[in-house]
């Protein structure tokens, strides 16, 4: 016999009272159902709570902040519109670009910093700020697909059925799958490696241009809360090599011998904002749509925001005036980003490191360059 969960929600059918229990009983239904309780699903679930939606969010995780696969640096803009405790975030104000042959620019602006995070507790914080919002969280659920019933989709093997599905389930998502929408194709991949903190380090962003290395992106040495966090991110087709990485830039920070903590890694979605991210009832945010700054490839601030703009926009769609499907609404308010996708182009196709190190590219123009893409100012 299958027996609702009684926590959270209403259920779909009603009993009348003296009629025996229903062998079979119906699905508990809910406004939304989110999928993935990462930035993107806590932040959608979060704001359709607090516009009082009932909402459900699904994690396949078996608890928050269990397997982190991002460096997690929060830029300023992200910080501003989710505050983290301060215990859970380390400032970084200075951002130091290397070539391979360890010659650097430095960047710095007084009124722009970044965040390093303690991620799995950052995540962790987010839950709990989800769930006193009104939702209602579950791990260690897979979402499998979703079945039409009506105007309301039943999600297969959970007994749960919604008015509106929420994709925030990662770069490869399932929800996408299962609904036919476009999926990230132009992926890199990262790896990132743990240290204990690390004086040599001091409180700056390191970034390595190294074309052998990090083809197609960059590697990074970052001051972390109460760890170093040393990575790179290469194309999908290349190999992510940390110890040969770890290798080349020991000479600056003394790691070898050094004991690895913990390790990360996952892919990242560089193509842009999928075309086709939303459908009947349906719709994907943050990684799973694409929503990834294809220069810097930080989504997590993308991840929040249009998390948030989702929110609101299906509780408008679900109200009885029915705003816009919210998938609309996303699109009109997500950046072209038309000039980060031709620096993109440029960066995979020129030798940029190499044009540096020859001074064909003046350390001046390249210092405002890059304040462009680190800062979106020229510095
Ligand atoms: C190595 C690396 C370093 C990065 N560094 C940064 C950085 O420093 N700063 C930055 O801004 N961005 C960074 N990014 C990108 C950033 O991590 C992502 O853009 C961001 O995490 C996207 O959030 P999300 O909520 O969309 O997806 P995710 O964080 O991927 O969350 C998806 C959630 O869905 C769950 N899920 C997946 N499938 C299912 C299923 N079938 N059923 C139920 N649950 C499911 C997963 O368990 C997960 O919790 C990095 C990425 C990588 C790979």
């Amino acid at each position: 016999m299958v027996r609702t969960r009684c926590h959270g929600g209403e259920s779909a059918g009603t009993r009348r009272p003296g009629t025996p229990e229903p062998l079979v009983i119906e699905a508990r239904s809910y406004d939304i159902a989110v999928i993935g309780a990462g930035f993107a699903g806590l932040a959608c679930a979060r704001r359709a709570a607090e516009r009082g939606l009932s909402v459900l969010v699904l994690d396949r995780k078996r608890e928050p902040g269990e397997r982190i696969h991002t460096t997690g640096i929060l830029v300023k803009e992200a910080w501003e519109e989710w505050a983290a405790p301060d215990e859970l975030v380390r400032k970084v104000s200075r951002v130091r670009i290397h070539t391979s042959s360890h010659q650097f620019v430095e960047l710095k602006r007084d009124d722009y910093f970044f965040l390093a995070t303690d991620t799995a507790a950052l995540l962790r914080h987010l839950v709990d700020e989800t769930c006193a919002a009104g939702a209602e969280i579950r791990f260690g659920e897979k979402y499998a697909g979703a079945t039409r019933n009506g105007t309301r989709l039943d999600l297969d093997g959970a007994g749960v059925s919604c008015r509106f599905l929420v994709g925030a389930d990662g770069a490869r998502s399932r929800v996408a799958e299962s609904f036919g929408l476009d999926r990230n194709v132009r992926l890199l991949k990262g790896l990132e490696w743990e240290y204990e903190a690390m004086d040599s380090v001091g409180d700056t962003l390191h970034c390595f241009i190294d074309p052998e290395c990090a083809p197609g992106y960059i590697g990074w040495v970052v001051p972390g809360v109460g760890i170093t966090q040393v990575g790179l991110a290469v194309h999908r087709s290349s190999k992510a090599d940390v110890q040969k990485f770890v290798d080349r830039i020991d000479v600056l920070f003394g790691l070898s011998g050094r004991r690895v903590l913990g390790r990360r890694g996952g892919v990242i979605p560089i193509g842009g904002l999928l075309r086709n991210f939303h459908g009947d009832r349906v719709m994907l945010i943050g990684d799973a749509a694409g929503m990834v700054s294809p220069l810097t490839a930080g989504g997590i601030h993308k991840a929040y925001r249009f998390g948030r703009v989702a929110g609101d926009a299906i509780a408008d769609h679900l109200d009885a005036a029915g705003g816009p499907h919210p998938g609309d609404v996303v699109r009109r308010a997500y950046p072209k980003q038309s000039w980060k996708r031709v620096a993109r182009w440029s960066y995979d196709r020129l030798p940029v490191a190499r044009a540096l190190e020859a001074g064909l590219l003046t350390r001046g123009l390249f210092q405002k360059l890059a304040g462009k893409v680190f800062f979106d100012r020229f510095v």
